[in-house]
């Protein structure tokens, strides 16, 4: 197994946490209809949706709902969607000062649903695909921060420049490794953790199974979510704990995820450890889940902790 990593500066928190996501932002627009269209053919659809989405603009948004200081770093393109997805981020609390603005298409994904919720997706990266190159005020806004918060959405160097100005200015770098990609070989020593689905460890692994000791030498903590059944946490120390879920009644888990990771980076940039972490991101899911909705559906820091406490 790889040695740890110099160990990140757990004491060093700010109040509330300062966090940075570098991500991506999108539009999605989302069709429905009772069935899929084949290819070639027209279906009339019931309905259709239209809301900011991306997993770094989703992941801001929860960060800042549940109590961080919250900025994205990104790229939005200079059309009528980035002006809607800007307003929406701004409107959440996020801080866009540094967001980019390239001429050209919003990175969107367009997705049908049909009525037994199977789905298609076609996502154009668009602008996401231009953050490249981070400058040198990109790179102080990370160094300032308590956590740096990743997807994979955005072009791998970038996410490579942006945990190296993480770690040389003492920032604690979080890889959500979604979607399922290849990790750039020189991540691996920069995450000090990593957070994946079941689905994306495989792809990490290329196990059927879960196999944390496969994750622990990407990164020297891992949590490992588990959609109805809670998450797990594993660190090279030895801990491997499993947190149960919250019970609640849950009608769509989109964005679940998104609102695990970004509530699990606010509380490890207040300092809590992180089996306490990942309890309460485990309540920030399901609060998530019980409610219909991608982006509008991310719980408020009140909501979080009434389920916590409503389970502790
Ligand atoms: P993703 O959406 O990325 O695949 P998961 O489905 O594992 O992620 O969900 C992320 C987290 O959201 C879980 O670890 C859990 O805490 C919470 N969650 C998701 N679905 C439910 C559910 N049905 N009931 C309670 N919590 C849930």
């Amino acid at each position: 197994m790889a040695a740890s990593p110099p160990a990140p500066p757990e004491a060093a928190v700010s109040t509330p946490p300062r966090i940075v996501v570098a991500g991506s932002a999108n539009m999605d627009l989302v069709g429905f209809a009772g069935r899929l269209p084949r290819p070639g053919e027209t279906v009339l659809g019931d309905d259709f949706v239209m809301t900011p989405g991306g997993k770094g603009a989703n992941q801001a948004i929860a960060a800042a709902r549940a109590g961080a200081t919250c900025t994205l770093l990104g790229a939005i393109g200079s059309d009528a969607f980035g002006v809607t997805i800007k307003a929406r981020l701004n409107a959440s609390g996020v801080d866009t000062t540094h967001l980019r603005t390239s001429y050209g298409s919003s990175g969107v994904a367009v997705i049908m649903v049909d009525r037994a919720g199977e789905n298609a997706i076609l996502v154009n990266p668009g602008a996401n695909s231009t953050f490249a190159g981070l400058s040198a005020a990109e790179v102080a806004v990370i160094a300032d921060g308590d956590v740096l918060l990743c997807q994979q959405e955005i072009p791998p160097d970038t996410v490579v420049a942006a945990a190296r100005a993480a770690r040389s200015g003492g920032t604690r770098v979080i890889l959500n490794a979604a979607p399922a990609r290849e990790l750039p070989a020189e991540l691996v020593e920069l995450v000090d953790l990593l957070v994946v689905n079941e689905s994306e460890a495989a792809a990490i692994t290329g196990t059927t199974e879960p196999d944390l000791a496969g994750l622990l030498t990407v990164a020297p903590r891992v949590v490992l979510t588990l959609g109805a059944e809670g998450a797990r946490y594993a660190d090279r120390d030895g801990r491997d704990e499993t947190i149960p879920a919250y019970e609640v009644e849950a009608v769509d888990s989109t964005a679940a995820g998104d609102a695990f990771t970004g509530a699990l980076a606010v509380a490890w940039g207040e300092g809590r450890d992180l089996v306490d972490a990942v309890r309460w991101a485990n309540a920030a899911g399901a609060a998530c889940a019980r409610t219909v909705g991608a982006s509008g559906s991310l719980p408020a820091r009140a909501d979080i902790d009434a389920l916590a406490e409503s389970q502790a």
